[in-house]
């Protein structure tokens, strides 16, 4: 038989809602799920004009609660090694595999299946549903919600990003910014540089800057939760030229850079964009463009929301971990926020993602069991 958690996982999963594409439909379908059950979607649109994210209460919107954090984007699914349609839920004994089972449809369902119980009786204090897209392109989307929060509810208790944490939580993660740096210089033949503006050559001086700058980094500060413990800069693509007898016109380059808690990881980048914009002197067009950016998290183990998600897991948080969620972003507008989420990080972005009904159940519980404490003082 299947559970109320795997049936909305199922049509979940089946919205092809990818990265950087419209998510109409999957926002509809949880805006008429909730409204089923009596509860009123706020649907968010971005500036981009074709997705949303969406925003729902239950309990009184004008008193502090929880927010459920959870993005409804998938990375794309193009990558060999799948077994079946990615976007098609397949059951094997407790293995429900597709697209965003684990990162993070799972947790998604886990939150939807649990709204009855939150109905059962009233709560004294509100839960949200915070639902975000374009996550995966660096949390594009979930900005814009964060920024309509005031005109949606009381200041919230704290937020929980149910990012696949094996339903342990953790109390921090690395920012994160990404840039692209593109040299436009001037192209002629090869037998006469004289002539030209060599962009590659030209790039040298930006990628030394980052090289330089990677190894000042591992030299410190340190935050001894983080690996490695300190912040990191690492150049990812490089691409330009045309032929080997023509001066190359372009070139462009992708770097990023993690930051501990401490450090603002956009900062990171400016000896790098410095020694590219200098190179506008020699005749170059330069072109800076950050990619994403989001900050790092960091919750006082002693702070209230991380005590609630240690009684309610029943296991003590985790220090840190090493990839990036929105719970930066939330921390960074005032609203206290901790990972907890089903399911384990290492079967994102593979082919076969999948989690585990018991994971989904045990998430479940744990999120009815949130709204147990949020009627205490009823
Ligand atoms: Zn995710």
């Amino acid at each position: 038989m299947m559970t109320r958690a795997t049936g909305i996982l199922r049509e979940l999963v089946g919205f092809q809602s990818v990265v950087g594409m419209p998510n109409g439909g999957i926002v509809e379908w949880i805006a008429d799920h909730l409204r089923s059950f009596g509860v009123t979607a706020h649907i968010l649109p971005g500036p981009e004009g074709d997705r949303a994210n969406l925003f729902a209460t239950i309990g009184p919107a004008d008193r502090p609660g929880y927010i459920l954090s959870g993005h409804m984007d998938v990375v794309p699914a193009r990558e060999a090694g799948w077994d079946g349609d990615p976007f098609l839920l397949r059951i094997e004994g407790d293995r429900l595999y597709g697209r965003g089972t684990t990162d993070m449809k799972g947790f998604l369902a886990a939150v939807l299946a649990a709204v009855p119980s939150f109905l059962a009786r009233p709560l004294s204090s509100p839960i949200h549903l915070a639902l975000s897209y374009d996550e995966e392109a660096g949390c594009r989307g979930v900005p814009h919600l964060i920024a309509r929060l005031p005109d949606l509810c009381a200041p919230p208790l704290g937020a929980i990003i149910g990012e696949p944490s094996g339903m342990r939580a953790i109390l921090a993660h690395k920012g994160k910014a990404a840039a692209r740096v593109t040299l436009t210089g001037r192209s002629g033949h090869s037998s006469r540089p004289d002539l030209g503006l060599n962009a590659i050559h030209a790039m040298t001086e930006v990628q030394q800057a980052a090289v330089t700058a990677a190894i000042d980094l591992a030299q410190g500060p340190f935050e001894t939760e983080f690996e490695p413990p300190y912040s990191s800069l690492s150049i990812g693509t490089i691409g330009g030229g045309q032929a080997v007898n023509i001066i190359p016109e372009l070139c462009s380059l992708e770097l990023e850079t993690r930051a501990i808690s401490s450090v603002d990881p956009e900062a990171l980048l400016a000896p790098v964009r410095e020694a590219a914009e200098a190179l506008a002197s020699k005749g170059f067009g330069v072109d800076w463009q950050v990619l994403s950016a989001y900050p790092a998290l960091s919750l006082a183990p002693s702070s209230p929301l991380a005590g609630l998600l240690k009684d309610l897991t029943g296991i003590e948080p985790l220090a840190a971990v090493s990839y990036g969620t929105e719970a930066g972003l939330y921390q960074r507008a005032g609203v206290e926020a901790i990972i907890c989420g089903p399911g384990d990080i290492a079967r994102a972005h593979k082919p076969n993602e999948f989690i585990l009904a018991s994971e989904l159940a045990a998430c479940q519980s744990l999120i009815e069991a949130l709204g147990r404490h949020c009627r205490r003082d009823a």
